[in-house]
């Protein structure tokens, strides 16, 4: 009984001293041996993902930048991570510079020569409907690549025909049917050899060639805007873009000058009913159709918000690994392949090693950005505040581990990306080992500093080691951006893995004692030369 009571007192002794200095404590942590298991049965059995998913793209989505909707569900994601005891959970603004904009209704039929509904989805960043529009549709057809003269010379032939009409921008485009299925997983053999140690680095990008223009002939966005002033000044109703992809495949995007008053209420029709309807005026019938949208615009929009969390770390706290996936979306559907799904996915990763009670070495953060879809901002925007650049750095810029980033749908994890030499690639290829059950080929490196695909590219860009995990596609093909990226299309058990590889292998990282390898100073590939 002495004895115990002694033991007691000795353990209680020890543990007010240890707790008076938790980093000392901390400063011994070592890896955990058991690590793989504890994720493996956290992710197994308290799964949050498809709740998470379930928030932000049922109850949030769809989550344009600037819109209340992206700032709602940024407002969950941080409430939700406090309370799984995640550390200096907030919103970091930036400067996003555009209202937030919404569509709140819009439906459209066919009136004449027959009746039926039609299904589009609203450009963003254009007005609405001056109530319901009921009149004649008119089909412009553009002259090919034109020059501003060419587009001025054709505008001046139709321009008496364009007041009170419903104006189709272009001939329809044709989409042949596609005979070859598209591939939904990557096969083994053929991934690995990219990935193994063996690996040859991914070659640099070489600029796509593109066919020298004509004399004179006008970029895509300058004729774009060309006829949108065009239609503006002479009093169109509504613009209708074809959305030229099958199956009722509708991609909407947004008015490029984010200004409202330099658009008509614009929709982009699917290519089913804008073919039917262009065959039907072919026929030399009159159109009417009945256009009914309503948007609404948000000014404090203008300051969006990147949603951090993390769990600090103990003797390398200093020291930074990030997690990242973009929360913001494309409105035509409710974005939860693109990305909700890859927010799910990272904030689960961190909750599972929070709840597993690791104290990793370095601090593991996870960051889920906006305005990714107008141009990587949120990201861009992290990057320069916290770290600078190769070129300009920041003190932060030596502090950063690796930057993970997860953007291609439900598919499972399968292989890492990383900038930088191809030593870089050899830890994240050790730590991935353990899980070629669970389908992981393995790591490679790259050194081209592009901007581009993801939020990856933002921070390899400044020269940061950013990571892609490259993911099987699935049918992101069809959900990516369109009107059918909805909570059905992800696969549960696919993130589930993907969560527990990025756990584990984020923990590896998070424990080293050296840091992921760099290009040396003299051995950092050039920014790229800005395109004209
Ligand atoms: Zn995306």
């Amino acid at each position: 009984m002495k004895e115990k009571r002694a033991a007691k007192t000795i353990s209680l002794l020890l543990f007010c001293l240890l707790s008076l200095n938790p980093l000392r404590v901390h400063a011994q942590e070592r890896f955990d041996p058991d690590i793989d298991a504890k994720i493996f049965k956290e992710a197994t059995t308290n799964s949050q993902i498809m709740r998470t998913l379930h928030y932000l793209a049922d109850v949030y989505g769809p989550r344009l930048t600037g819109s209340p909707n992206l700032k709602a569900a940024d407002d969950w994601a941080i409430m939700e991570m406090k309370k799984w005891s995640l550390s200096n959970a907030h919103l970091e603004p930036w400067d996003f510079g555009h209202p937030g904009w919404i569509n709140e209704r819009a439906y459209g039929h066919i009136i004449a020569p027959v009746e039926d509904s039609l299904t589009f989805k609203v450009l963003a960043w254009t007005p609405s409907t001056n109530g319901v529009v009921t009149a004649q549709v008119y089909q412009m057809i553009l002259p090919a690549k034109p020059t501003q003269e060419e587009l001025g010379t054709y505008f001046d032939h139709i321009k008496d025909k364009i007041k009170g009409k419903i104006i189709f921008a272009g001939k329809p485009i044709v989409r042949p049917v596609n005979l070859t299925p598209p591939t939904t997983r990557f096969n083994d053999e053929e991934l690995r050899p990219n990935f193994d140690p063996n690996a040859k680095p991914a070659p640099e990008a070489s600029p796509v060639p593109t066919p020298t223009p004509k004399a004179g002939q006008l970029d895509a966005r300058t004729a774009n805007a060309s006829i949108d002033k065009f239609l503006r000044d002479n009093d169109a109703l509504v613009r209708v873009n074809d959305a030229g992809r099958p199956y009722g495949q509708i991609r909407a995007f947004d008015n490029e000058t984010f200004d409202l008053a330099k658009a008509v209420p614009t929709i982009v029709l699917r290519n089913e009913d804008y073919g039917r309807i262009s065959r039907l005026l072919a026929d030399g019938l009159a159109v009417s159709l009945e256009i009914f949208i309503r948007n609404r615009v948000f000014p404090e929009g203008i300051t969006a918000f990147n949603a951090i969390a993390e769990i600090p770390g103990t003797d390398k706290r200093d020291e930074v690994i990030i997690l990242g996936a973009h929360m913001d979306s494309w409105h035509s559907a409710t974005g939860a392949t693109d990305n909700a799904i890859g927010c799910a996915m990272m904030m689960e990763a961190l909750r599972i090693l929070k709840a597993i009670g690791v104290h990793p070495r370095r601090t593991i953060r996870v960051a889920l950005w906006s305005g990714e879809e107008e141009g990587l901002l949120g990201s861009q925007a992290y990057v320069k505040e916290h770290y600078g650049s190769f070129e300009n750095p920041k003190p932060d810029y030596f502090k950063l581990d690796g930057y993970f980033n997860i953007d291609t749908g439900t598919g499972r994890a399968r292989a890492m990306w990383v900038f930088g030499p191809p030593e870089a690639a050899i830890p994240l290829r050790e730590a991935v080992g353990p899980f070629a059950y669970l389908g992981m080929a393995g790591a490679n490196n790259f050194r081209g500093r592009e901007p581009g695909s993801s939020d990856n590219t933002s921070f390899s860009q400044a020269g940061l080691p950013g990571i892609r995990l490259v993911q099987d596609p699935i049918d992101y093909g069809y959900t990516w951006h369109t009107n059918l990226d909805t909570y059905e299309r992800v696969i549960e058990e696919d993130a589930k893995k993907s969560a527990i590889v990025i756990a584990a292998t984020v923990y590896r990282l998070a424990m080293r004692d050296d840091s992921l390898p760099r290009f040396k100073r003299e051995e950092m590939p050039p920014l790229p030369t800005p395109s004209p």
